[in-house]
């Protein structure tokens, strides 16, 4: 049977409790445990899919076509879990299940309320996910004291009290600020969260505690006394260089050794060494690059989570660091791309949703395309690649995706009518009118590869499977004159009639690609076209160096 361990937040907001679900993860995989990983969002909204980036960060996209919240992104990269549908709820998706059975007339006539329909709810979606797993750890998103955490936490407490304190633990990440005036750490926040949490029945067995500062045996005697919780259960967590550094700092604080008494386990010894392998490459890199992300939503950068570690990613499978630049597609548009692009390496242009800075995004890539920029297009990236081609190589002026631009004379970018949906084994039919998220092609989706290409250097096999996010398509009228000009399609759906990937042959590197690499990229498995790219531009970038000293 597996053993639960919730992990809930307190004081303030992101302390990165998602990042910290994902190192236990990480701890509990490199003691030989097979782990699952689950996130409880208390919004109302039935999934992340309509939420804005600018606000919520980015969607995370999984397998199953689920548009998910971003902490499953962290989950995958740090383990070797693939996150599905059912391993994201939100309060609004739970309230949704329970009206439609009140309404099939599931309840038999019983006053449906909080407890014990909507925790009970919560509580089957909880052990949906321990099938065939040691360890199930779910992520409450949210603060203690929030409103509405308020029926998880309840449900979780529960938990405990069906299966007893050996199979269900708590783990709560705090803050301890340290105050500068009076050059002190302040552990007063912590015992209040606790205190909050201790109210409402759930006793944490384990802190974790975010530090500026890092702090000694006599803070943790402290938060221990006050909290109620052992001295050696207080785990310290500072500050730290990257992301990838906070598995070891747990194993070191002996976090993983404290879920194991707690839960009763048997293991075998801890395995850290990729990790440590990994942090060593991201702190001593031999060379680095320079990236210009050009998007729209640059001004949060969590709207780019995966797409930001995927290129750091890259960096690390060449022993390189990866600086990212973040351009504003709109100041593209007021100022011109020399200026923001001139001392670049590579351009990126990502996925995204609107016409706004739609056209400085194209003038980036004509700017990648002409001065022989290594550049990677992503979803909107490879589809205005495409119309940039058109308009400027195949000289169809005012080419455009009828996402922006309806009346267009030449629709390279289009809803397709018809097309065959490998994910579901069914043909799809989808026209301007149809509602929005359901035209949406969402999910992991097959692609062969074309020999001689570069996608097929890079992954080093002809078939495929990557996420999708989209609803607009390469309009196949305009293979012949594409093609003929010198944009080759190397990657098709599997009966050749949707362009998965499109390559610039007469170009160091030049890549678009429908999908959405960098969901399935990960640090100790980085994706090849992430790979690639980075390679390519350290290439470029040393070329260009040795070109200036000669
Ligand atoms: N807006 C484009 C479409 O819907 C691209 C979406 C994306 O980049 N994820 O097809």
């Amino acid at each position: 049977m597996a053993k639960f361990i919730f992990i809930t937040g307190g004081v303030v907001s992101a302390l990165g409790k998602g990042i910290a679900s994902a190192s236990i993860g990480a701890l509990l995989e490199g003691r030989g445990f097979k782990v699952t990983l689950q996130k409880l969002d208390p919004y109302i909204n039935v999934d992340p899919g309509t939420l804005s980036p600018f606000q919520h960060g980015e969607v995370f996209v999984t397998d199953d076509g689920a548009e998910t919240d971003l902490d499953l992104g962290h989950y995958e990269r740090f383990t070797s879990f693939t996150a599905l549908q059912k391993n994201n709820f939100t309060t609004g998706r739970i309230y949704y299940n329970v009206l439609n059975k009140e309404r099939r007339g599931d309840y038999l006539g019983d006053t449906v309320q909080v407890i014990p329909h909507i925790t009970d709810e919560i509580k089957k979606i909880i052990r949906s996910v321990a099938d065939g797993y040691d360890v199930v750890l779910v992520e409450i998103g949210g603060t203690i004291g929030d409103i509405e955490s308020l029926p998880f936490l309840e449900a979780i407490r529960q938990m405990r009290y069906d299966m007893g304190p050996e199979n269900v633990i708590y783990a709560h990440l705090t803050l301890v600020p340290y105050i500068h005036a009076s050059e002190e750490l302040k552990t007063k926040p912590t015992q209040h969260s606790v205190r909050e949490l201790r109210a409402i029945g759930i006793q944490p067995d384990i802190l974790l505690c975010r530090t500026e500062i890092p702090f000694g045996a006599d803070t943790k005697k402290k938060i221990a006394l006050h909290c109620n919780v052992e001295t050696d259960a207080v785990i310290m967590a500072p500050d730290v260089e990257t992301i990838y550094e906070v598995p070891l700092v747990y194993q070191k604080e002996g976090l993983d050794d404290q879920i194991i008494k707690k839960l009763r386990m048997e293991t075998r010894k801890p395995l850290m060494d990729d990790w440590r392998e990994l942090v060593n490459r991201l702190k001593n890199p031999q060379d680095s690059v320079s990236i210009a992300l050009v998007g729209k939503y640059v001004g949060l950068k969590d709207s780019y989570k995966s797409l930001y570690e995927a290129l750091v990613h890259g960096g690390i499978a060449n022993h390189a660091g990866v600086d990212v630049q973040w351009v504003d597609a709109e100041d593209i548009e007021k100022n011109g791309p020399e200026r923001f692009l001139m001392e670049v390496d590579g351009v990126l242009v990502p996925g995204g949703f609107g016409n706004r800075g739609s056209e400085g995004k194209i003038s980036a890539i004509k700017y990648a395309r002409e001065k022989r920029i290594p550049f990677f297009g992503i979803c909107l990236g490879m589809q205005l690649a495409v119309v940039e081609f058109m308009r400027n190589v195949c000289g169809m002026k005012g080419a455009n995706s009828t996402e922006f631009d309806a009346d267009t004379d030449y629709p390279v970018i289009y809803l397709m009518g018809r097309w065959y949906d490998f994910r579901k084994g069914t043909v799809q039919e989808r026209s301007a009118g149809s509602d929005k998220g359901g035209t949406m092609r969402l999910g992991a989706y097959p692609c062969n590869l074309a020999s001689g290409s570069i996608a097929l250097e890079m992954y080093g096999k002809n078939s495929i499977f990557e996420r999708h996010r989209h609803r607009f398509e390469f309009n196949n009228a305009f293979r012949k004159i594409i093609t003929a000009k010198g944009l080759s399609i190397s990657g098709l759906s599997p009966d050749g009639e949707l362009v998965e990937i499109v390559e610039v042959l007469d170009h160091p590197w030049f890549l678009g690609c429908q999908f959405h690499p960098e969901f399935k990229s990960r640090p100790r498995n980085p994706h090849p076209l992430f790979e690639g790219f980075i390679k390519a531009a350290l290439r470029s970038k040393n070329a260009l160096l040795a070109r200036s000293e000669s």
